[in-house]
This record gives C-alpha cells, structure tokens and sequence, in this order.
C-alpha cells in the first residue's frame, strides 16, 4: 500500500451543530476536492465531499477509511465548493450540512456502480431523444426586438466586453419582455459554448418558463431543478447539469447551488421575490448567493423585476449594479389603469366583500367574454368563528393564532401547526347555536360572486379558485392553470400564487379585495412586499396588447389616500422606492443597516427567553460588539406554534463586514454556551440565526 493520506471530507452530521467542520478519513490516494465518497459515520456509511484532498496523518491519530470513493462522477469544482463555503460561512451553518442538503437527496442511496449506471442510462436517453428528432426540430424564431430590448441587449453586450462580469439590474415593467432578454442573453452564451442558469420564485412558474425556452432552444437540453421533482428526476437534472450536458438549467432557489461547470450567465426572475430565501436549515438568499456566484465565476448576473427589492434597487442607484430599464411594455400595451374604491363610502354595516361598482365591471367583463382576476391573500372560507353571546372564538389550542374555517370538508384548521377538528354545531363554550364566520378567505370569496355573477344570458359565472387548498394534489394546479389559458373559467379567484409571473393572455380586471393591513405591519418590508404584489398582480392584467386599453386594476381599501396607493396608480415605483429608503434611513433599517436575527423555541416562554439573555451576555464579551447593536428579546409575530414558544432577539450594525466578523466569533461561543448549561428550564429546544432575515 502507498503511504496512506488523511482526507478532509464535508458529511451531514447527525446532530445539528452549526460550525460543525469536515471529519478526517484515511485513503491509500490522494483525491481532489470536490470528489464524492462514502465513509462510515458511527454505525452507518453516509455521503461526504472530499474538502481537502490530501494532508499528512499526523502521528498516534487513528483514523477511520473511505467506504468508497464515486469515481464515476466527475468532482465537484473547485468554484461550487467555493460558493457552498462562502454559503456556510456567510450564513453561519456547517460546510457539510451546506454541501449536503444542496446536493440531489437520491445520491445518498448509491453506491458507485448505481451512480455509473444512471450516468450511462442519462446519456442514453439524450442521445435517443436526438436520434428521434431527425431532422432535428427548428427552434421558434426569436421575434424582432423592441427598441428598448435592443438598447438593453446593446448595454449588457458592452458591460460584458469591459471584462468583469457585470451585475445587471434589469427594471422593466411587467410585460415589457424581461424574459425575451433572458432568452437573447442566454442564446449568446449557449453559442459560446456555457451554461445558462435561470431562477425563477416559484415551482408553478416553471412550467411555462419551460415551454418558451424548450421552444427557443430546440435541440438543447434544458433540465429543471426544483422541489415538485420526483427524486429520480432531481438526480437526472442535477447529473445533466453537473456533467456539462444540459446547456441551461431552469429552477427554484435551490438550483443556485447546481453544479455547472461551464457557468456563463444568471437569471433572477422576479428578483424581489421572498420565495428567494430559504426559511429554514442554512437561511441562504438565492439571489445573493446568485450575485455572489456570478462574480466568482466570471458570469453575468441578471436581477429582473418590476418591482425590484429595495436592496438591489440601492445598490443599483450606488453604481454597483448596472441599471437597464425597460419602461414600456411590448408591442405599445398600456399599463392597466388602477382604480382605487374608497371603502369608506360604502353604506354603513353593508358587509359586502366587493363594492357594486366592482361588481359592475365584473359583470362587463363577463358579457365581454374577458376574463378576471380576483385577488384575496388568505385561504379558507373565513379566518376565525365567534360567538356573539360569549365572546368565544375559534383558537388554535396549540398556537396563538386563530383556526380558519373551511366550509369545504366543515373542518377548523390551523394554518400554523395543522391542528383539525370538525366544526362544532354549537358554541364549545355556551352551547349557542349561531356561531358566525367572522371576515372571509379566498373559499368564501370564491362563492360569493358565484351568487353574484352572471352571464348576460343568465348562466353562472364560471369561476375557479387556485390557492394552496385547491391545489394541494400532484398535477393540480397545472390543470387549474391550463383551463384559465384555454378560457374555460371566467373569473379567477386566488392568493399570491396567482398574482406573480403567469402570462395570461385573456385578463383584463385584476382587482384586489382587501390589500390593506400591511399597510400598518410592524414588519418593515410589508409595505414593500404589498406595493411589490399589487403592481405584479395589476401586471397580469392586458397582457395582450388588443385588450390592454381597457385593463384595469381596481383596489378596494380604506386608505385611498395612502402615498403607496398614490405611487401604485402612477405606476411610479422610482416614487415609491425613493419615499421607502428615506424611511428605512431615518429608522436605521435595511439596506442602511444589517440585521441577523437569532431565534430560539423552547417549552416555555422563561426557557427561551433565559436562553437569549443569556447569548445577549455572551455578545457583550464578544470581539467586536462595539460596532453591534443587540436588542431584547421579543415574542416572535406568533408567538407559540404547536405548543412551542418562540422568542426572536435582533442583532443589527450599519457594516456588513462587522456584523459578519461578530457573528463569526458570538455563535461558535453560542454553542459552547448551550453545552455548558445544565438546568433544565433553561433548555431550548432549537436555536438559529437568520442572517439578513426577510421578515422581523
Ligand atoms: P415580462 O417578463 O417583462 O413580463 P415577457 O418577456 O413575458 O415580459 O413578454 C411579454 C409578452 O410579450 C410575451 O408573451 C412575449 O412573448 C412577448 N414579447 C416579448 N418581446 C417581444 C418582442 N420583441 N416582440 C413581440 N413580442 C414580444
Ligand atoms: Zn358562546
Ligand atoms: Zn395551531
């Protein structure tokens, strides 16, 4: 045997502990990083990634050997170990745990010859699809660009021959051809030989997204990463795009970490999007981790919105991200125009979820055989019961939150912990026969204004409602999606889901229902994500140039006077911005400060609370704490969640790179901290932080 080397491999260890560093294994070889193998861990045998491929054993430690090394894939380069390590450190979780849950969950499973064989079974399914297609099939031709798309294409081809790979803002209304920018740059870099990768927020946007880039790209591979993927075709996406045979992969947040070793653009779709960020294990950002990795390896970065996270539209106005625009939509189509009904002046008591004059343009709508779009951002039929004798209300036993009812299957459900019980008959707490549904959810809604609307010759509307009820089974939502493009539904009722991305071609009224309490959240970015929601949602209405003169977006609120309706009707979201960031200024918030918030759960309110006064001392003898403020603990928005309490405690400073040097010294003490307390009421059950959390 050759003298024996000591590797460095990244595992998944078994106990959560963040700052958790690769394990040591012995091998006869050396192996370059990035290499794939299998080791015994305890009494088991667990995928790993060679970190360090080749260290001398220091004398008297005994270490244990690889299982097996995958040498039938090709390592992982050095650029994704480069970004899965700037990831754990940047959001202070272990490189292992980083490397392995981004990595396809099948890969766990196989063992050498089982990873060969897929490999040489993906191979062969391309090279059966191709011989199929001869002739090969004809991409769809690109259409001629508009002048704007022509000036934006102009820019980034400049911005890309200065050298660095620029970081692209690229600000166009909704329907002013963002996509076909994608399409063009990508096009330029397939011919170049690269990959492309393009993110988009949400799994039911890719279906779509798909379609147009298969239809652009014939010939090519083009494989989709995201989480509705059946195991199996997560490894075969991931294996294409790893082993440089698909030229662009299309996906979720997730797919930012897809191996690609020809990597020469980014697309961020809907850049703003919260669906971007991770909520749990390592809370990355996708769309940072996208402008970091694009830097790394040399590859435009493309951050699209209409509406674009006030972050990115800073850095932008900084001249860190060049700033292309697109100010009109395609072909000469108008904006809708947005109508605000003042609530206010609707008859005392009325209770009506949708004012008549809504109603009407509905009803004109209907005899114009156009369709609508009726935006409600909370599911179920009504969001809590009460009883008008006793006060009694429909909470959640386990949370502080309030049951929704669902009228459906008459069943009380918690949207926080799942707990479900059958609606009582009567009051639980008095015996009161009329219990009432207090407010209304999207099911209510949806059989309202099928009381209320007809077709001109008398039959029912037809109306369909997609949330996350209606489309719950596997294949749902697609079949919802497909009947509103083939014109079998008249009005389209729904939450955020359908308010984002989707090219409808038939909509000519979008209207939003009950938009306003975010308007007074104590979270910071509501009124960002609301002004964000309501002009995509306006977005998906006359998105057909024909019928774009009459599409409208009508708001019902009681605050017609709110600046942010003000900046929605002018379509002015520079306006808008602008009014936010002095506002975010003055209060010291984000992007003008940098935040990471730690969390603890625990049985009771004193555990979790004792547990971060106690990390708020060990801040205070941490390095660095001078240029950190650290707030007191607080009760999170819901505050207990399946019997768990949750406390939240924020950290913030005006530099990013103090924040991270603090950190990066608190938590490792944070840890050695919990294994040193031994009193039982003060166990947490989890802790974490969120390193530039989204909602606080
Ligand atoms: P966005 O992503 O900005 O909302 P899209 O790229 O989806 O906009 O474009 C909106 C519609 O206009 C799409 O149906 C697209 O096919 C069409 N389109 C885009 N660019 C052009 C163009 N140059 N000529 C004709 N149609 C276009
Ligand atoms: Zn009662
Ligand atoms: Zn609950």
């Amino acid at each position: 045997m050759d003298e024996a080397v000591r590797l460095r491999v990244a595992l998944e260890l078994p106990q959560h502990s963040a700052h958790s560093t690769p394990l040591d294994y012995l091998n006869n070889t050396a192996l370059s990083a990035g290499t794939l193998v299998r080791v015994p861990l305890a009494r088991r045998e667990v995928l790993g990634v060679v970190w360090l491929g080749e260290a001398v054993v220091p004398a008297g430690v005994v270490l244990r050997p690889l299982s097996q090394v995958l040498q039938a894939l090709p390592p992982l380069l050095p650029a994704w170990c480069a970004l899965v390590e700037f990831a754990a450190a940047y959001y202070q979780r272990g490189i292992g745990e980083v490397a392995l849950s981004v990595l396809p969950p099948e890969l766990r499973k196989l063992d050498n010859a089982q990873v060969a064989q897929r490999i040489a079974k993906l191979r062969k399914s391309i090279a059966s699809a191709a011989a199929a297609h001869s002739p090969p099939p004809s991409p769809s031709p690109s259409p001629a660009l508009s002048e704007e798309q022509a000036a934006v294409l102009g820019q980034l081809a400049a911005a890309c021959a200065e050298g660095a790979a620029p970081t692209v803002l690229l600000h166009g209304v909704t329907g002013s051809g963002k996509t076909e920018i994608y399409l063009q740059a990508a096009a330029q870099v397939l011919a170049q030989g690269r990959q492309a990768l393009v993110l988009v927020p949400e799994i039911s946007l890719t279906p779509q997204l798909e379609a147009r880039f298969q239809a652009r790209f014939a010939g090519r591979l083009i494989v989709s990463l995201h989480s509705g993927l059946t195991p199996a075709q997560r490894l075969r996406s991931w294996l294409a795009a790893h082993l440089g045979l698909a030229d662009l992969v299309l996906g979720t947040r997730l797919a930012v970490f897809a191996s690609m070793p020809r990597l020469g653009l980014i697309a961020v779709d809907e850049e703003h999007d919260p669906s971007y960020k991770q909520q749990e294990g390592a809370r990355y950002s996708a769309r940072d981790l996208a402008v970091w990795r694009g830097r790394r390896e040399g590859a435009p970065v493309l951050l699209g919105s209409a509406t674009p996270s006030l972050e990115t539209w800073q850095r932008a106005s900084q001249g860190q991200y060049l700033r292309l625009a697109l100010p009109s939509r395609v072909g000469g189509g108008a904006l809708p125009q947005v109508r605000l009904v003042d609530m206010n002046q609707l008859p005392q008591g009325s209770g009506a979820a949708v004012s008549p004059a809504l109603l009407a343009a509905l009803q004109d709508r209907l005899a114009r055989g156009e369709q609508s779009l009726v935006f409600l951002n909370r599911r179920g039929y009504a969001p809590v019961l009460h009883c008008a004798d006793c006060g009694w209300k429909s909470g959640c036993p386990h949370c502080s939150a309030w049951r929704v009812f669902h009228k459906l299957d008459r069943s009380l459900r918690c949207h926080h912990c799942g707990f479900n019980e059958r609606v009582p008959r009567a009051c639980p707490s008095c015996g009161n026969l009329d219990i009432a549904a207090l407010g209304r959810g999207t099911e209510r809604l949806e059989e309202q204004l099928a009381d209320l609307l007809r077709h001109p010759d008398g039959t029912p509307a037809r109306i369909a409602r997609i949330d996350a009820d209606s489309t719950r089974l596997k294949g749902a939502l697609q079949a919802q999606l497909n009947a509103v493009h083939a014109g079998e539904v008249d009005v389209l009722v729904g939450t955020q889901m359908v308010a984002k991305g989707h090219d409808f071609r038939r909509i000519t009224l979008v209207a939003a229902v009950n938009p306003d309490s975010s308007l007074f959240s104590s979270d910071f970015r509501a009124p960002e994500r609301l002004f964000a929601l309501l002009l995509q949602a306006a977005g998906r209405a006359g998105r057909d140039a024909a019928q774009a003169a009459h599409s409208e977006m009508w708001v019902q609120t009681w605050h017609p006077r709110h600046a942010l309706y003000a900046a929605l009707r002018a379509h002015d979201f520079a306006a808008f911005a602008a009014s936010q960031l002095r506002e975010r200024e003055m209060a010291g918030l984000p992007p003008y400060a940098h935040l990471a918030m730690l969390r603890a759960e625990a049985k009771t309110v004193a555990a979790a609370h004792g547990f971060l006064v106690a990390a708020a001392e060990c801040a205070s003898n941490t390095p660095g704490v001078e240029s950190i403020a650290v707030y007191p603990p607080v009760p999170m928005p819901v505050a207990r969640v399946a019997d768990v309490e949750r406390l939240q405690m924020l950290v913030e400073s005006p530099s990013r790179k103090a924040l991270q040097r603090f950190l990066a010294q608190w938590l490792p003490a944070l840890h050695r901290l919990r294994r040193t307390r031994d009193a039982a009421e003060q166990r947490v059950l989890r802790w974490a932080v969120d390193v530039d959390p989204l909602s606080i």
